[in-house]
C-alpha cells in the first residue's frame, strides 16, 4: 500500500520577543501585518544590526522596509549575511548607483497603455492591481512604485484595465501582479477576478504573490475557496533561497494545490543568496517535494537599489550547468534575462548543440558524452498539421518566428533602409533578394546602393522593427 502524502507538520520558531504570543494570534495574517518591523529600533529587537544596516534603515527616501514576524523569524540573528536577512533588510550599499542603473528597467511604463497595465507580449498582458506587498524585497524590478503608498491602484485604474482588455481579443492570458494581488480585500480581488472571467477571450488568469512566502497565513480556506471558482487560475510564488522552504509555505501551497491552482516559482539570482548551484539545486529539490515547479531563474535586472545583488550571466550558467542531466526536468526552472529597456524575457542555457551539417546535428550531454543525430532527410511539415487559429486580431507573427513563418526577409533597426539608400519595405508577405520582390533593381543600382556613408557614433539607429 502507498503512503498518503504527508504534510510537512510544526512551525518555525520563532524569536524570544513573540515566544508569548498565543498561536491563535501568530497565525492570524491579519496580525501578522499590523505587526510588521519597519524601523531600526524594532529589527533591533530580534537581530544585532550591522553598521551597515543601520546605514541603510536610517537613509532617507529609501525602498520601503516592512517584514512580517513570520518572515524576520527565518532571519539568523547571528549572521549579517544570512540570506533571509539580505532579501528584507536594507544596507548602505543599495543606495549606490552603478552603471546602466534605471528606475524602470523593463520600460513597463511605456508599455501600458491604460495606467498599470503593461501590453509587451501579443497575446498577454501583466496587470498591476496593487502596489502593496506583505514584506519587501530589497532588489524589487517595480521599486519606482511598489510600498509608496501614494501611488495606488484604485477602482478607476480597475475600470480603465477591465475596459482595455474588453476591447483587445488578442489577449489570452493576463497575470496580475503588482505589488502583491493577495494583498488585496477579499472582495475586491473577488470581484476583478469575476469581471476577468467575465471576458469571453481571456483564457488563462495567473497570479504572481510572494504572500504565501511572506504571510502564510493569508492562505486561508476562505480565500482559496474564493480562488477556485476562478479556474483555469494559476499562481506564480516567488521563494529564493531553501531556508523560506518551511512548514507553514508547504501547507499554504498544499491548499493552493488541492484546490487545483499549478504553482510555479521564480526564483531572482541573487548575490551572496543564493548563487551556488548547490543552493538553487536545494532549492528547486524542495520546491518539487512542495508541489511548486521551479518556473523561472531571473537574472536580477538593472534597477535601482540592486547593484550589489547582480551576478554575472556566467553565474547562471554555471547554475544552469549543473542541473541539466543531474537533476528531473521538473526541478529545472528556465533561467532568463528580462531585456533592459523592455525587450522582454529570453532564455539563456549552456550550448547543446555544438555543430551541424545538411542531415546532421552533433550534440553534447551534460557529462560531455558528443553524439551525432540524423535528420530526415524528405521531411516536409504536413499541412494537416496546421492549428487553424480562431480570427483574433493580432495573430500576425513577429520577430524570428515571423522571419521562419515567411511573413517578412528582414529585421532592420530603425532608419536602416533609409541609410542604405533602399526603398521602403512593404509587408506583403513577397519578398527578394534586395527589394521585397516589387521591383526589380537592375545591378548598377545595386552596386550604387552600396556606395553608402558610414554612419559617425551618434547616428547609430535605434532598435529595431520587423518590417
Ligand atoms: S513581493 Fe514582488 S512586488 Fe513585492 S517587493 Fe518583493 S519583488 Fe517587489
Amino acid at each position: 500500500m502507498s503512503t498518503p502524502y504527508r504534510l510537512p507538520q510544526g512551525r518555525t520558531p520563532r524569536p524570544a520577543l513573540w515566544t508569548d504570543i498565543p498561536d491563535e494570534q501568530w497565525d492570524d495574517w491579519r496580525w501578522q501585518l499590523s505587526h510588521r518591523l519597519n524601523t531600526a529600533e524594532d529589527l533591533a529587537k530580534i537581530i544585532q544590526l550591522t553598521e551597515e544596516e543601520l546605514e541603510g534603515l536610517n537613509a532617507p527616501n529609501k525602498f520601503r522596509v516592512d517584514i512580517t514576524p513570520y518572515f524576520a523569524s527565518l532571519i539568523d540573528p547571528d549572521d549579517p549575511d544570512c540570506p533571509v536577512r539580505l532579501q528584507v533588510v536594507p544596507r548602505g550599499r543599495e543606495l549606490k548607483a552603478f552603471e546602466s542603473m534605471m528606475e524602470d528597467s523593463l520600460a513597463e511604463d511605456a508599455h501600458s497603455p491604460v495606467p498599470g497595465l503593461v501590453h509587451r507580449y501579443p497575446d498577454r498582458v501583466l496587470m498591476l492591481v496593487t502596489t502593496q506587498c506583505a514584506s519587501y524585497c530589497r532588489y524589487c524590478t517595480r521599486s519606482r512604485i511598489v510600498g509608496d503608498p501614494h501611488a495606488m491602484f484604485n477602482r478607476r485604474h480597475h475600470d480603465m484595465q477591465i475596459e482595455y482588455l474588453r476591447r483587445t481579443p488578442e489577449v489570452r492570458d493576463v497575470l496580475l501582479s503588482g505589488g502583491d494581488p493577495l494583498t488585496l480585500p477579499q472582495k475586491i480581488l473577488e470581484d476583478l477576478l469575476r469581471r476577468l472571467r467575465d471576458i469571453p477571450h481571456i483564457e488563462i488568469i495567473r497570479i504572481g504573490s510572494r504572500v504565501p512566502v511572506f504571510l502564510p497565513q493569508r492562505i486561508t480556506d476562505e480565500l482559496v475557496e474564493m480562488l477556485r471558482q476562478f479556474h483555469p487560475l494559476w499562481m506564480n510564488i516567488h521563494v529564493n533561497h531553501p531556508k523560506e522552504i518551511t512548514p507553514e509555505l508547504a501547507r499554504a501551497c498544499a491548499r493552493l494545490a488541492d484546490a487545483g491552482i499549478p504553482i510555479g516559482n521564480q526564483s531572482v539570482l541573487l548575490a551572496g543568496v543564493n548563487d551556488h548551484p548547490d543552493t538553487i539545486k536545494r532549492l528547486c529539490h524542495e520546491l518539487v517535494r512542495i508541489r511548486v515547479k521551479p518556473y523561472y531563474l531571473y537574472q536580477c535586472d538593472l534597477v535601482e537599489g540592486s547593484g550589489h545583488f547582480r551576478t554575472t550571466i556566467a553565474a547562471g550558467l554555471e547554475i544552469m550547468e549543473a542541473l541539466r542531466g543531474h537533476t528531473s526536468g521538473y526541478a529545472i526552472p528556465t533561467y532568463v534575462v528580462d531585456l533592459p529597456g523592455g525587450g522582454g524575457k529570453v532564455p539563456v542555457l549552456p550550448n547543446y548543440l555544438i555543430s551541424q551539417s545538411p542531415g546532421r546535428v552533433v550534440f553534447r550531454n551534460f557529462e560531455g558524452y558528443i553524439t551525432t543525430y540524423t535528420e530526415p532527410t524528405d521531411y516536409r511539415r504536413p499541412q494537416r498539421t496546421k492549428w487553424t487559429p480562431e480570427p483574433r486580431a493580432g495573430r500576425r507573427l513577429t520577430g524570428v518566428a515571423g522571419l521562419l513563418a515567411g511573413e517578412a526577409m528582414t529585421i532592420e533597426p530603425d532608419g536602416w533602409r533609409a541609410h542604405h539608400h533602399l526603398p521602403p519595405a512593404e509587408s506583403n508577405g513577397q519578398f527578394g533578394p534586395h527589394n521585397n520582390g516589387t521591383e526589380s533593381i537592375p545591378l548598377d543600382a545595386l552596386l550604387d546602393r552600396r556606395d553608402v556613408q558610414i554612419a559617425g557614433a551618434g547616428d547609430e539607429p535605434s532598435w529595431a522593427k520587423v518590417n
